[in-house]
C-alpha cells in the first residue's frame, strides 16, 4: 500500500471518535511526523474505536505477525502515548486506540519531552485546532466536556435554589476522595502552547494514572495533594473541565484561555458548544461590592465587566450571564465576599462515556 494511503486509513480510523478529524495538510502531515508508516499501518487495523480492546493475543492472530514483532511495536507506541494499555481487574493487560481529543492530546503531549519531533507535531497540531479540529470539538449540542465549578466558592442559597441539590458529579472533591489512585501530569495543551500558568496541572484518575505514572509521564497524589493543587489552580486563574458525564472521570483539566484547546475554543474560536457550563451561577450583592475589578479581571469568557461612573451614574460591575460559563473563578478571587456561586438549574449529564458517545453522535449538528 503506498504511504500516503496508510496514513489516510489512520485518519479514517481516528475520525470514528466522537471529535471527527477532517483531512487538512497540516494533519495528515503531524501524523507522519508523528507515526512510522510501520505504526500508522498496525493502528489503522486496530478495532473500532470505543469497542473491545484488544489483548496482544488477538493482536498476533489478527494480524499473522510474529508475537515479537507485535510486542517491539506496542512499546514502541505505549511509551510515547499513542497506544493506551490498561490492566482488567483479572490482571489481562488490554490496548486501546486513544482518540485524538482527549487522547492523542493528552497522553503524547503531556510527556513534555522535548525533542524535534514533539515541537514539529505542537505546531502542526496547533494550527490544525485553530483551522479544523476546534469546530469539530464543539460539534455537537451535547459537549464532551464540562466545567467544574470551584467548590469551595458554592453557597446554597435556599432562595434562589430551594429545590436544587450539590449533586456528586457536581464536586471535584467526589471523584478525588473516591479514586482508586490520583496522578498528576504536565497539561498538553501548555506543552504544545507555552504560556505563563503553571505546567503541572491535570489530574488523571485510576486506570489512566497508572498509564500515564508507568511511562514516566506523571507522578502519583495523595487525596490531599490532590485538593491542594485543585486551589492552587484556582488562585492561578484557571478553569477546571472534565468530561460531561456522572461517573468520575478520567480527568480534570485546568484551563487558561490562552492555551487550552477546551477554553479557546470558546473565548478564541466563538465556539457555543465548546464545553457545557456547569450549573452553577455568581450572584453579586452590589452593597457589599468595592469594585476592586478583581472578578473582571479574572474572569475568562469577560462575563465581568467593570462600568465606570458618568453623568451622575455610579461605577458597576456588570454580569453578562449569557457569556458565563459558571466556574466561580469571580467568586473565588472576590476578597470580601460580595460575589457568591449558587446553583441556578439541574443539568445531568448522561453517565457513561459511552452514553455520552451516543448523545454526542444523536446531538451532532455537523
Ligand atoms: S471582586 Fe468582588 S468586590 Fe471586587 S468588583 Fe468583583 S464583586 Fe466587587
Ligand atoms: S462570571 Fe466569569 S469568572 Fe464568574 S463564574 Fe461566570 S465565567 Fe466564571
Amino acid at each position: 500500500m503506498a504511504e500516503s494511503d496508510i496514513y489516510e486509513e489512520l485518519r479514517e480510523k481516528l475520525n470514528l471518535f466522537p471529535v471527527r478529524v477532517p483531512r487538512t495538510k497540516e494533519l495528515m502531515e503531524m501524523l507522519k511526523v508523528v507515526y512510522t508508516p510501520e505504526e500508522a499501518e498496525f493502528l489503522a487495523h486496530f478495532s473500532a474505536p470505543l469497542q473491545n480492546p484488544e489483548t496482544i493475543d488477538q493482536i498476533v492472530k489478527k494480524t499473522g505477525k510474529p508475537r515479537e514483532k507485535i510486542q517491539e511495536i506496542i512499546e514502541g507506541l505505549v511509551s510515547r502515548g499513542l497506544l493506551y494499555r490498561f490492566k482488567s481487574s483479572d490482571g489481562t493487560i488490554y490496548y486501546t486506540l486513544p482518540p485524538i481529543v482527549p487522547g492523542f492530546d493528552l497522553y503524547y503531549f503531556s510527556s513534555g519531552r522535548d525533542s524535534d519531533e514533539k515541537r514539529k507535531a505542537a505546531k502542526l497540531f496547533d494550527k490544525y485546532f485553530t483551522d479544523s479540529l476546534g469546530v469539530e470539538m464543539g460539534a455537537s449540542n451535547y459537549p464532551w466536556a464540562r466545567v467544574m465549578p470551584s467548590e469551595k466558592t458554592i453557597t446554597v442559597d435556599k432562595e434562589i435554589s430551594a429545590d436544587l441539590i450539590i449533586l456528586p458529579f457536581e464536586k471535584m472533591s467526589e471523584f478525588i476522595k473516591t479514586s482508586r489512585c490520583i496522578a498528576v501530569i504536565n497539561c498538553s495543551c501548555r506543552t504544545i502552547r507555552k504560556c505563563n500558568h503553571p505546567l503541572e496541572t491535570c489530574l488523571v484518575f485510576g486506570a489512566v494514572a497508572d498509564f500515564m505514572v508507568e511511562n514516566g509521564y506523571g507522578h502519583y497524589l495523595s487525596v490531599e495533594q490532590a485538593l491542594e493543587l485543585l486551589e492552587k489552580m484556582e488562585e492561578a486563574g484557571l478553569v477546571h473541565n472534565t468530561m460531561n458525564i456522572q461517573a468520575r472521570p478520567t480527568f480534570i483539566c485546568s484551563c487558561c484561555s490562552c492555551a487550552c484547546i477546551i477554553l479557546r475554543n470558546l473565548v478564541e474560536l466563538h465556539n457555543p458548544r465548546a464545553f457545557a457550563k456547569s450549573n452553577f451561577l455568581p450572584v453579586m450583592d452590589d452593597e457589599i461590592c468595592t469594585k476592586c475589578k478583581k472578578c473582571v479581571n479574572i474572569c475568562p469568557t469577560h462575563a465581568r465587566v467593570y462600568h465606570a461612573s458618568h453623568d451622575n451614574e455610579p461605577e458597576r460591575i456588570l454580569f453578562l450571564e449569557e457569556r458565563c460559563i459558571g466556574c466561580g473563578l469571580c467568586a473565588y478571587h472576590c476578597s470580601n465576599g460580595a460575589t457568591k456561586l449558587v446553583k441556578v438549574r439541574d443539568q445531568i449529564p448522561e453517565k457513561t462515556p459511552a452514553e455520552a458517545f451516543v448523545r454526542v453522535e444523536a446531538e451532532r449538528i455537523h
